[in-house]
């Protein structure tokens, strides 16, 4: 085929089949956002670009190598919005939402943009869930969203596991970051080309750069610099998670990739995935706020892919599709077009025939398509009536056009009775 019209590389369709999944999956974070007390907030697909480079931070993947920048015809420079969060306190800020009652708790589902490596479930268009929650320094509100993130992997059959690790605070982390440096200077030979670059304006990002693992392992472990604040937060952090039966477990190499991270960062896994099994991650903000031109504000929160959540989710989402009517048209006319469109009024997924097929073909059409068929057209129709079938028993009956929607209806509870019986 012609390259100039595929989709750019790393793109998807999405088709209706798994347009119909990620419905699902909107709706379900929708619910878990509800039950905790998360507002919903959208931001533009795109920002002004320091939004993005101050925000995220000039040194990390995202900003250098991954965001999608453009000047516009009135000269100002714009990027497709990389991730929520950078966008959402630029957001929080610009619109005062620092003057709204604490704690201010929001939600996104919205399309994120990066130039990464097209592999499995990651795409450079690909649809983002994320939760902020805004003005708590306490380490329930870190609590509270692991709680959030387990509650949504859990409704679509994951069991997550934590793992989690402190990056202290402008206090301790400087102290951490010089050892860590003169610690890897003196490994500078062993690592990968990406990371002798970091060692100078990223050095934290080395611990999870998958070439270095060996090195990374002989690394000085920041718990030995942790702050007393930094420290107490941490362990807070990891007994309430405890005390609500998730599973946690400290890893000193979780460092994400990503500037604006303050003490707690975390990722979620389901260990049956195998390699690939971070579902999500997130971590406390507190600085963001200031990188975009506020105060500072306490914060913490997560993100995840929702494809990558769909393909982790695998048959849980797939229920099985509403039932639906077809109607067939008897002989020559458009009764069936008039008695769908009474179907679809009083609410009921209807289909009729547009390709003036024959009737076997109709109902073999709507065999492939419903639950019920009904027959509308001929002699029948001018008494009144209509046949109503349902095609996984037979049953048939010809029924006034007056309670055609009644019956059909009915009919339909019947089939949807028996798709939820256990099997
Ligand atoms: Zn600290
Ligand atoms: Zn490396």
């Amino acid at each position: 085929m012609d390259e100039r019209w595929q989709r750019p590389r790393g793109t998807q369709d999405v088709l209706p089949a798994e347009a119909e999944r990620m419905e699902r999956l909107r709706r379900l974070v929708a619910q878990v956002a509800e039950l905790y007390g998360y507002g919903a907030i959208e931001t533009p697909v795109f920002e002004q670009t320091a939004v993005f480079v101050d925000g995220v931070g000039g040194a990390t993947d995202i900003v250098q190598h991954e965001r999608y920048s453009f000047v516009d015809a009135g000269g100002v420079a714009l990027t497709l919005r990389p991730e929520g969060t950078a966008a959402i306190a630029r957001a929080y800020v610009e619109n005062g939402l620092s003057a709204w009652p604490k704690p201010v708790r929001l939600y996104y589902w919205a399309p994120m943009f990066r130039r990464e490596r097209p592999q499995k479930g990651r795409y450079r268009q690909h649809q983002q869930y994320g939760f902020e929650l805004y003005g708590s320094p306490e380490p329930t509100a870190d609590a509270e969203v692991l709680l959030v993130a387990r509650r949504l992997l859990q409704a679509v059959g994951l069991s997550p596991h934590v793992l989690v690790n402190s990056i202290g605070c402008d206090q301790c982390r400087p102290r951490y970051r010089e050892a860590l440096v003169a610690y890897l200077d003196s490994h500078g030979a062993a690592l990968c080309g990406d990371c002798r670059r970091r060692l100078a304006d990223n050095p934290l990002r080395v611990l999870d750069c998958k070439q270095d693992q060996a090195v990374a392992r002989g690394a000085p472990d920041i718990a030995a610099f942790w702050c007393d604040a930094c420290r107490s937060h941490q362990e807070a952090v990891v007994a309430l998670a405890a005390e609500a039966g998730i599973p946690v477990e400290r890893d000193p190499a979780l460092v994400r990739g990503i500037d604006y991270y303050s003490r707690t960062v975390f990722e979620v896994h389901d260990p049956s995935l195998g390699a690939q099994s971070t579902v999500l991650g997130g971590g406390r903000y507190d600085g963001l706020t200031v990188r975009v031109g506020g105060a500072p504000v306490p914060a913490v929160g997560f993100a995840g892919g929702a494809e990558r959540l769909l393909m982790a989710a695998g048959a849980a989402l797939g229920a099985p599709r509403v039932p639906s009517a077809y109607v067939a048209q008897v002989g020559v006319g458009h009764q069936g077009w008039q008695a769908a469109e009474r179907l679809r009024g009083a609410g009921i997924p209807t289909e009729v025939d547009l390709m003036a097929r024959s009737l076997k073909a109709q109902m073999k059409e709507a065999g492939r398509r419903a639950s019920v068929v009904v027959l509308a057209g001929g002699r029948e129709w001018e008494d009144g009536l209509v046949t109503v079938k349902r095609l996984s028993d037979g049953r048939e009956a010809a029924v006034a056009l007056a309670n055609l929607a009644g019956t059909v209806r009915e009919w339909l509870n019947g089939v949807e009775a028996e798709h939820a019986e256990p099997k």
